[in-house]
C-alpha cells in the first residue's frame, strides 16, 4: 500500500481518540483515526458508569444504550453498616460502552475524520529533517518535519506521515513510550463480572470499602432489577493476590454478595486503571491523551469524563500546530498547560485522597463512615457531592470535621488535602 499523509493521526478509537479526532477535524486538519480492533468499544473494559456531565462534554444525548439512571449510592463499611447518599437528581448513567464508543467515532467521521479499523501502530519515528528531501520526490517532501507512524493492516506494513500523532491508545499504549514521554505514576488492576443480582435500588450503585479490597474498592452497579456489574480494583503494590482472586473471595465471603448475587456470569472483563499523569504529555510531533496520559479520576477510576475534556483540547492544539507548521514540543506544550488548567488540580487532590485511602485500615473506614452518616454531614455530601469534582466536597468535610472536633476524621481528610 502506498504511504499516506495526514495533518493529525490519532492512534486509538476509544472515547479520547474519537473526541480528539472530531475536534482536530472540526479545526480544519486532515485527520485520520486508526484502531487495532475491528470495532471501537470492543472489548469493553469498563463498568459503564458515567456522570451526566460526561454526556454533555461528549455532546451526546442519552439513548436506548442507557440502562439505568443513577441518583445515589449505598456505601458499605467493613463492619457491614452502610450509608445511603444521593437524592432525586439523576447524577450518572449506566451505559453500554460499545454503543457509546461507536457513537463517538461516528461523530468524528461526521466531522470529516477518516477511520481505519484493524490497523495497529507498531512503530513511530521522526520524519525527514527540514533540510532533507527537497530533491527526493514528492513523498519525501511530505514527510519533512513530520512524524512517521508505522502501521500494520491486513498483515501489510506501511507508513503514515503525520504533522502530529495523538496517542489515545489507552493504558497499555505505546505512543508515550516511543516518544520518551514515560509512564503514568500507578496502575491498578481491575476485574468485573456481569451476573444475576437481587438489586435493592436500580437507581443506586453499591460501593464496598475495606481491607478486602486493598488500595481501592468493590462495586455492584445495576444493569436491571436482577442483573449487576460486580467488580473491584486493587493496588498491586498492596496485595500479593490478583484482582480476580480478590473478586472470587469477595463474592464468597461478603454477606451481601452471598445473599444477593447469583452463580456464574454472563460477561467478564479484566483491565487496568492508570492513575497520575506523566510530568509532560507532549513531545516533538506527539500528544498523549486519555488513559494513555493518566487522565483518570483517582478517587473512582473513571476515565471517560476527564479523558473527554482533555481530548477535546488535544484535538484543537494538534490541529492548530499541524496547520501552522510548528509541531515542536514547545508548541504542543500548549495542550499540556491547557488540560492541567482544566483538570490538573482535581487530579492532584484526587491522587492525594487515593493515597490516603490506600493507607486506611478497617477501623479508619468504619470511623469515616460513621462521620459520613451524621445527618449534617450527609446533607453536605448530598449538596456538594460531585463524582467528577470531589475536591469541592472534601473542602466542606474538612471544615465540618474540624468544627465537630472529630480529630481522627479531620486528620484523615487533612492528610488528603495537604499531601
Ligand atoms: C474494570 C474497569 C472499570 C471501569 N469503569 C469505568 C466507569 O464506570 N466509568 C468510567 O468513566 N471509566 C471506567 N473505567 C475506565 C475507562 O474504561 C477508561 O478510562 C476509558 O476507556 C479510557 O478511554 P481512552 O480512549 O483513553 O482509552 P481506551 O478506551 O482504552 O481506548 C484506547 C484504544 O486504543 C486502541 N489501541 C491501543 N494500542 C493501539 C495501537 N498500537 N494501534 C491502534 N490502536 C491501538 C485500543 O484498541 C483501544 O480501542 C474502567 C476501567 C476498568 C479497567
Amino acid at each position: 500500500m502506498a504511504d499516506i499523509s495526514y495533518d493529525v493521526v490519532v492512534v486509538g478509537a476509544g472515547p479520547a481518540g474519537s473526541i480528539a479526532a472530531r475536534h482536530a477535524a472540526m479545526a480544519g486538519a486532515r485527520t485520520l483515526v486508526i484502531e487495532e480492533h475491528a470495532a471501537s468499544g470492543s472489548p469493553v473494559q469498563c463498568t459503564g458508569l458515567v456522570s451526566s456531565k460526561t454526556l454533555d462534554v461528549c455532546g451526546i444525548e442519552p439513548g436506548a444504550w442507557v440502562y439505568q439512571k443513577i441518583k445515589g449510592a449505598h456505601i458499605f463499611s467493613p463492619d457491614g453498616s452502610s450509608i445511603s447518599i444521593g437524592g432525586e437528581k439523576v447524577r450518572a448513567f449506566v451505559i453500554d460502552r460499545r454503543i457509546f464508543d461507536r457513537l463517538l467515532l461516528q461523530r468524528a467521521a461526521e466531522a470529516g475524520a477518516d477511520v481505519m479499523m484493524k490497523t495497529k501502530a507498531v512503530g513511530l519515528g521522526p520524519g525527514l529533517r527540514p533540510e532533507q528531501g527537497l530533491e527526493s520526490g514528492h513523498g519525501s517532501e511530505r514527510a519533512r518535519g513530520k512524524k512517521v507512524l508505522e502501521v500494520i493492516t491486513n498483515g501489510k506494513r506501511f507508513d503514515i506521515s503525520a504533522g502530529v500523532v495523538i496517542g489515545a491508545d489507552g493504558v497499555q499504549g505505546s505512543i508515550a513510550r516511543w516518544s520518551a514521554i514515560g509512564q503514568v505514576q500507578k496502575v491498578l488492576s481491575g476485574v468485573q463480572i456481569e451476573t444475576a443480582y437481587d438489586v435493592e435500588n436500580t437507581d443506586h450503585v453499591e460501593v464496598f470499602l475495606g481491607s478486602d479490597v486493598p488500595g481501592f474498592f468493590a462495586w455492584a452497579v445495576p444493569v436491571s432489577e436482577n442483573t449487576a456489574r460486580i467488580g473491584l480494583c486493587v493496588d498491586p503494590a498492596r496485595t500479593h493476590l490478583s484482582a480476580y482472586e480478590h473478586l472470587r473471595r469477595f463474592l464468597h465471603t461478603n454477606p451481601r454478595m452471598m445473599e444477593r448475587s447469583g452463580k456464574g456470569c454472563s460477561d467478564m472483563l479484566v483491565g487496568c486503571i492508570p492513575l497520575g499523569p506523566q510530568s509532560r504529555t507532549a513531545a516533538d510531533g506527539v500528544i498523549i491523551t486519555g488513559d494513555a496520559a493518566g487522565q483518570v479520576k483517582p478517587t473512582s477510576g473513571g476515565g471517560v469524563y476527564m479523558g473527554a475534556l482533555c481530548a477535546k483540547i488535544a484535538g484543537e492544539v494538534a490541529a492548530k500546530a499541524a496547520l501552522s507548521g510548528d509541531t515542536s514540543a514547545g508548541a504542543l506544550m500548549e495542550y499540556d498547560r491547557r488540560w492541567r488548567e482544566v483538570v490538573g488540580k482535581e487530579l492532584a487532590v484526587g491522587m492525594r485522597i487515593h493515597n490516603v485511602f490506600g493507607r486506611l485500615d478497617d477501623g479508619d473506614f468504619n470511623e469515616l463512615m460513621r462521620f459520613f452518616g451524621e445527618p449534617e454531614v450527609l446533607e453536605l455530601i448530598n449538596t456538594y457531592g460531585d463524582i467528577d469534582h470531589p475536591s469541592i466536597l472534601l473542602g466542606k468535610l474538612v471544615t465540618k470535621a474540624k468544627a465537630g472536633r472529630m480529630l481522627g476524621v479531620g486528620r484523615i481528610a487533612l492528610r488528603a488535602m495537604m499531601g
